[in-house]
């Protein structure tokens, strides 16, 4: 694009001027011309096409029928007056609806007269109805109405109180685009256009805003969605393959005795098909020179430990030391237990860091830590710290990796030199598409594959009215000897509500359940960390058989022993947090229970997710439907949702888009990675000119 041209004020559109130029920019931030071609509006109307009553389509938001009114008559619905009239034409009839404005309705409309009605379609089931449309004559429609399909721009309440209307943005946008052909350059190749078959740029600018047809609209959004996702895949890759060139990584070619030894006779199973292709795809990373970054998805309990272990190993055995980075200091305490025993009859010194480790004890790990004598540090943000400095750290692992930032990992990096190889371990399997735009700059592996012999958690949903057999069924289990985890949700452990709902729950849990038959644990964020491990070390022990809590057993615990996870309130949780605490279950070899509790009266939406939760146990595919449901900014926190916030494109829906630009991104990258081909300079032109991906122009000039 030709930038200065661009950066004009709008002031200059005909038909704008200095005084409406200062209300769009006040009101919805219109400075420049660029800003005004990239003013879409967010939702069209069609007034070009009529459509049958039996071949309305159900995803059809508003349609435009002709058709005669039989009858109209008053009834009442749920103490509602409504009005009711039935328009029919030759293939069917649909209910007109009003709750207002009876008397002009009576007055005006007539029986058998030629009508036609505009507006917003609803259906109960088969039936549709359109509720206050908009209602003309047949010969006074002909007359009057613009008979074309047009967009609707957001607008402010000042604006329309100014005379900024509908109408006045589609007569500036038109004049604006009709003078302004030159300056709207391509900026994807001829090459991509043609594979993908992408309309160019200035005909889908013309048509996101004045469509000359329905079809020529979808092909607009298209190539405008897909130019999009290009250049965010685009970046990705730049940024990547930056990287990788200029980041040398430690070479570890060895294989060493600590993994063959391992291997042969202290491993307690035989590994999964998962895990060794993940295993081998890490020490191909860890061969090629350069820094390692990958993210390692697998569900709860697909065994990932394990995998960490081994890779660990593999360090070790080149000489170097490895940490692992642990969200809580309960988790990061069981790392440290866990690998401690898997490694007993090894000569590896294994240090653990959190924020309780005493002063003193401090100060000898970080001396070990300096002079080599520590092979693996397991800690929590400790870790980070500046203080802490390695001999030599050639691993890093970050457990859990949600609740770590890209800052965090940044500390990681700067803690040798070239940098350590990094692995980023989650339990929440997110979409591929989510993983695509959020970390398109990681490679991925995934362990699908649970460790066989599980037995599936059995889930069931309890109305709080069923309270009491689910009280019976948890006193069974424990007879059997079984322990059970009862969950709060906490959202917000601040929030004075739900503690109170938590400690009210734990007072009726201790009165339901009484010493000295039973013992109750409790766990939650409010606590200091010494109590909360006190108590957590008497539920591992079985000294209790129920701990009550809040979420902060989500991350990681392992207690094979306990049989069954009750959530509370659990229409408040989403579908991922839901399949995280029913992974603490299920780890043992016996049947294993999760029962989501939940008030009586549940909207359509929780019904939904608890339903699927009943249904669906694979973390994969509920992320999936965890995504569809919430949106990524509910799914993943608006921290990183933010990255994800695209003009057009929607990465829920638009999978088949971001895969092929994902795809044509690597694929240039890969035959011209400066982009010095003539062929695509125009993607070279954009990235020097657009504000959007400037940020990038380092990496190809
Ligand atoms: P997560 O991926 O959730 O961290 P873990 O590494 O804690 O899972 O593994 C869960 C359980 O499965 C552990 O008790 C572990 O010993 C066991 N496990 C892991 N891999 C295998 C395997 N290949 N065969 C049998 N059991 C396994
Ligand atoms: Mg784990």
């Amino acid at each position: 694009m030709n930038s200065d041209f661009l950066n004009q004020s709008i002031e200059f559109i005909k038909g704008v001027g200095p005084a409406r130029s200062k209300l769009l920019s006040e009101e919805l931030n219109l400075k420049t011309i660029k800003d005004l071609v990239d003013f879409y509006p967010y939702r069209y109307i069609d007034r070009s096409r009529f459509y049958s009553i039996n071949e309305i389509p159900k995803n059809q938001s508003e349609v435009q029928i002709i058709g005669k009114i039989r009858s109209i008559r008053r009834t009442k619905v749920r103490y509602r007056d409504r009005l009711n009239c039935e328009l029919y034409d030759d293939t069917g009839k649909i209910d007109l609806i009003w709750y207002r404005g009876f008397n002009w309705v009576e007055e005006s409309l007539k029986i058998n007269e030629d009508y036609v009605v505009y507006g917003k379609i609803t259906w109960f089931g088969n039936k549709a109805s359109i509720a206050h449309p908009e209602i003309k004559t047949k010969s006074n429609f002909n007359r009057n109405v613009p008979r074309r399909l047009h967009g609707i721009y957001s607008s402010t309440e000042r604006l329309i109180n100014e005379g900024v209307t509908q109408k006045y943005f589609i007569k500036i946008i038109y004049n604006l685009l009709n003078s302004i052909q030159d300056h709207i350059k391509e900026n994807l190749s001829m090459s991509i256009l043609n594979e993908f078959n992408l309309i160019n740029r200035y005909k889908a600018i013309i048509n996101i805003h004045l469509p000359e047809s329905q079809e020529l609209l979808s092909e607009s959004i298209r190539r405008l969605k897909f130019e999009e996702l290009f250049f965010n895949q685009l970046g990705f890759q730049l940024t990547r393959n930056d990287r990788v060139q200029k980041l040398n990584g430690f070479k570890f070619e060895k294989v060493g005795n600590n993994l063959n030894e391992f291997y042969k006779n202290s491993l307690p199973f035989e590994l999964t098909g998962d895990q060794k292709k993940v295993i081998k795809e890490i020490r191909n990373d860890f061969r090629d020179g350069k820094q390692m970054n990958r993210l390692l998805q697998g569900d709860v309990g697909s065994g990932k430990t394990i995998v960490s272990l081994m890779v660990m190993l593999i360090a070790i055995d080149n000489g170097f030391q490895s940490c692992i980075l642990a969200p809580t200091e309960i988790l990061a305490n069981q790392h440290f237990k866990s690998l401690s025993e898997l490694l007993i009859d090894f000569d590896i010194k294994i240090n653990l860091l959190t924020g309780s480790t005493k002063a003193k004890n401090r100060r000898f790990i970080h001396n070990d830590l300096l002079s080599g004598e520590t092979n693996i540090l397991v800690g929590t943000h400790a870790i980070l710290e500046d203080i802490v400095k390695f001999k030599n750290l050639g691993l890093s692992i970050i457990d859990e990796q949600h609740r770590f930032g890209v800052a965090q990992r940044a500390k990681l990096w700067k803690k040798n030199n070239p940098p350590p190889h990094i692995l980023v371990m989650t339990a929440t399997p997110i979409p591929r598409t989510l993983a695509m735009s959020l970390y398109g700059d990681l490679d991925i592996s995934s362990i699908k594959e649970l460790p066989p012999g599980r037995i599936t958690t059995k889930t069931v949903h309890k109305y709080d009215k069923n309270r009491l057999s689910v009280f019976k069924f948890l006193k069974d289990q424990i007879k059997k000897g079984r322990q059970v985890y009862l969950v709060y949700p906490l959202i917000n452990e601040s929030e004075k509500l739900d503690y109170k709902d938590l400690m009210d729950g734990y007072e009726s849990i201790v009165r339901e359940f009484p010493r000295p038959d039973y013992q109750v644990s409790i766990v939650h964020g409010k606590m200091n960390a010494k109590d909360k491990d006190y108590e957590m070390k008497r539920f591992i022990e079985k000294e209790t058989q129920i701990l009550v809590s809040t979420t902060v057993i989500e991350v990681g615990v392992n207690v094979p022993n306990a049989s069954v996870m009750v959530i509370e309130s659990a229409e408040r949780f989403g579908l991922s947090q839901l399949h995280q605490l029913r992974g603490r279950v299920g780890r043992g070899n016996d049947e294993s229970y999760c029962i989501l509790m939940t008030k009586d009266k549940l909207s359509e939406d929780s019904k939904l997710r608890i339903e699927t939760m009943v249904k669906v146990s694979d973390g994969f595919k509920l992320a999936e439907v965890d995504l569809k449901l919430r949106g990524p900014g509910d799914m993943l926190g608006t921290r990183q949702s933010g990255m994800l916030k695209f003009k057009l494109a929607d990465i829920i829906y638009d999978t088949e888009i971001l895969n092929n630009a994902r795809n044509s991104a690597i694929k240039i990258l890969k035959d011209d990675p400066r982009l010095n081909n003539k062929e695509n300079l125009p993607i070279r032109n954009e990235i020097s000119s657009s504000s959007n991906s400037k940020n990038l122009w380092r990496y190809i000039s």
